[in-house]
């Protein structure tokens, strides 16, 4: 048998049973593929770490020649050395030996069979550095002991560039927020400063405006015609500053509304009682809905008012002589509760319907004769959407329009008798005529002090004393003890909070209940004078018959002789 025939025959046996790897690597196609990849620096070394192989990649990206650095230095000779030291005493903490700062700190992980992969900066032979991301690996022999490591790297830059690019861009959008911060601040310091500017003059405005309104009796009809209209153009002018400064506080979202069950029946009893005189003076007829079971809803209790009232003043505004005004309350979707106002208007087509929220449009009452108040719905809106509700609106031209709104429905809240009993003693009530009431006013506005001081005059049994600043208040304070202090906040000098803070601090003056009356009528200006101890807070421009019942609660608080505050 020829011997040829027998080899051959063995070569295909073996051939057939060599695996597809082991072919590879007996061609060496797979290592020289390794070594010549330019895209990996593959870096072998022996047990020391001595480099032996330094592939094409290594030379590309190193910029060394393999004849070079071959038998010469270690991977840690061309490592930035200070990344070397912290490396090194990072691991010397974590296993709790002493590893030196050179080669053993780059494998000493692969070197316990533990994978590596680690960033470092690899230095150039022209001194250049940059980032790498590093895999290291033991290389062992046929008896698992350690003959040398592979180190393969792949350059960082391109990622480290995102990276840094990211960060520069995080740097710029914190920047970018507390700017937008700061301007936010800004703004809301400027509308506070300017409700502040508007409402003085307006004090004066609708303050003596109310004071010739009351002498009816000794002005003429045509007089009589132009207060009212100077009256009715202040209060929409106020009416629009609120509105402005309340959607500010929404969209900066600054604006606290404290959610709880509330009873629609009372809320709507208020809400009647509020805009009936209006009705009357219109000619409209307005039929409210009756409750027959208790109806709680979760809103603010104040917004809440707010919005209502709203949307009975634009359907009283907005009727025809002589219309109706329909309120109604229906729970038709389960857990909503739906109050809805119809006018008689002139209602309004589709196209104009869809732009009814949106701030100043007043849907061509430009040329009417009734001031629309083209911020009240966008008011009213944000404000039910914060409450967790909905609004909208069905039109009819020539019919009228029904505005809804829905709130989610509530389950009644615990009452505490002997709360509501003290709740219901709370309530203003005229005074007996009875002993003169001294009244302290600290005041450095000339015009409020005339206003107050009018106003105060047209009843027999008070009189006013006034002071320009809060020492003198103080000293008046403690010399007269007068039955009731109204406040300013705004002086010069010693501050309406400051002297509040004096005069509950003495015994002498701490029971006098003391009024604020400010132009600072931004909620937190209220809410920090309510904090600080104010009996109550009253904004300007003052509301004549709101000051006088204010004036008739704080007199009878006196009269009790309680403490204020508690
Ligand atoms: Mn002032």
């Amino acid at each position: 048998m020829p011997t040829i025939d027998k080899t051959t025959a063995d070569a295909a046996d073996v051939n057939r049973d060599v695996r597809h790897t082991d072919a590879l690597l007996k061609t060496g196609a797979l290592q020289r593929a390794i070594f010549n990849s330019a895209n990996f620096s593959s870096i072998a070394t022996d047990a020391k770490g001595v480099i032996q192989i330094f592939n094409v990649g290594a030379e590309r990206m190193l910029g060394y020649d393999a004849a070079n650095v071959v038998n010469t230095i270690t991977p840690a000779d061309i490592s930035d050395p200070q990344e070397l030291i912290a490396r090194a005493e990072a691991l010397s903490t974590e296993c709790g030996t002493v590893i030196t700062p050179g080669f053993e700190a780059l494998v000493f992980k692969a070197a316990r069979g533990i994978e590596d992969i680690y960033e470092l900066t690899y230095i150039r032979k022209d001194g250049s550095r940059f980032p790498a991301v590093v895999s290291v690996t033991a290389l062992r022999d046929g008896h698992g002991a350690i003959i040398g490591y592979l180190l393969i790297g792949t350059d960082n830059t391109a990622r480290k560039h995102v990276d840094t690019e990211r960060k520069r861009l995080d740097q710029v959008l914190q920047e970018k927020n507390v700017e937008l911060e700061r301007a936010n601040l800004a703004k809301s310091d400027f509308l506070s400063s300017m409700s502040h500017e508007l409402r003085s003059p307006l004090n004066a405005i609708l303050g003596f405006a109310q004071l010739l309104a009351i002498d009816a009796a000794t002005i003429t009809p045509a007089q009589k015609a132009s207060i009212d209209q100077i009256l009715h153009a202040g209060w929409y002018l106020l009416e629009l500053i609120n509105g402005i400064l309340d959607l500010a506080q929404i969209e900066s979202g600054k604006l606290s509304l404290s959610l709880e069950q509330v009873s629609l029946p009372e809320v709507m009893v208020e809400c009647q009682a509020m805009i009936e005189p209006q009705c009357q003076t219109r000619g409209i007829s307005m039929s409210f809905c009756r409750f027959d079971l208790p109806c709680f809803v979760h809103a603010d209790r104040t917004r809440l008012k707010q919005v209502i009232i709203n949307l009975l003043s634009n359907a009283l505004k907005y009727n025809r002589a002589g219309g109706s005004v329909i309120v109604e309350c229906t729970t038709n979707i389960p857990e909503r509760v739906r109050i809805s106002v119809g006018d008689t208007g002139a209602g309004l087509p589709p196209d104009k319907l869809a732009r009814l929220f949106e701030p100043f449009n007043r849907l061509g009452q430009e040329t009417g004769t009734e001031e629309g108040n083209g911020i009240g719905l966008v008011v009213s809106r944000r404000l039910v959407e914060l409450m967790g509700g909905a609004i909208g609106v069905e039109s009819t031209v020539g019919e009228g329009s029904v505005f809804w709104i829905e709130l989610n429905a509530a389950v009644a809240p615990y009452v505490d008798v002997k709360e509501s009993r003290s709740t219901a003693a709370r309530q203003p009530q005229m005074l007996p005529a009875a002993r003169l009431r001294t009244l302290l006013y600290v005041e450095d506005n000339p015009a409020n002090l005339t206003l107050v001081e009018q106003l105060v005059a047209r009843c027999s049994d008070m009189r006013l004393l006034s002071a320009r600043n809060g020492t003198l208040g103080i000293q008046i304070a403690r010399d007269s003890l007068p039955d009731v202090i109204l406040m300013d906040i705004n002086l010069p000098g010693l501050s309406g909070l400051d002297a509040l803070r004096i005069l509950r601090d003495d015994p002498v003056t701490a029971h006098i209940p003391v009024v604020a009356l400010s132009a600072n009528a931004m909620p937190h200006d209220i809410k920090r004078g309510l904090e600080a101890g104010f009996f109550r807070y009253l904004t300007k421009p003052i509301n004549v018959h709101e000051f006088m019942d204010t004036l008739n609660v704080a007199l009878e608080f006196a009269d009790r002789g309680a403490r204020p505050c508690q």
